[in-house]
């Protein structure tokens, strides 16, 4: 586990996030990682929510604690305009090509969520 920055500690003593918008960002990656997991990697399973290749595992495991310890919570912006860049620089460009991959082809398999990441998108503008 790496991490760039120490945060202070305060801010490690707050309980892990667990409001709406938190757990909606975790389905949605998750939903990305098993779209771009099947195309990329050949799992059959990971779209029909069965497990990911351990590459794309570690990776939600990460996203997951990421948007657990998001300072912003329940009022964070999508991470992909998010200002802190909490990713360390190892996972950050692999999450970004998940998203970039799976973020249009979300409006088909997943609506709802890809509508919600949709949105998010013009309120960050
Ligand atoms: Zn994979």
């Amino acid at each position: 586990m790496q991490m760039r920055t120490q945060p202070p500690a305060t801010k490690r003593l707050r309980p892990a996030n667990h409001g709406r918008r938190v757990r909606r960002e975790k389905r949605t990656i998750e939903a990305m990682l098993g779209i771009y997991c099947r195309d990329h990697h050949g799992d059959a399973r990971a779209s029909r929510g069965g497990s990911l290749c351990d590459e794309c595992t570690t990776l939600l495991r990460y996203a997951r604690q990421r948007l657990d310890n998001c300072v912003f919570g329940e009022l964070k912006q999508p991470c992909s305009q998010c200002t802190v860049h909490c990713y360390s620089k190892s996972m950050r460009p692999r999450v970004l090509e998940v998203m970039r991959y799976a973020g249009p082809r979300m409006t088909f398999r997943h609506p709802v969520l890809g509508l919600f990441h949709m949105l998010d998108k013009l309120r960050g503008r």
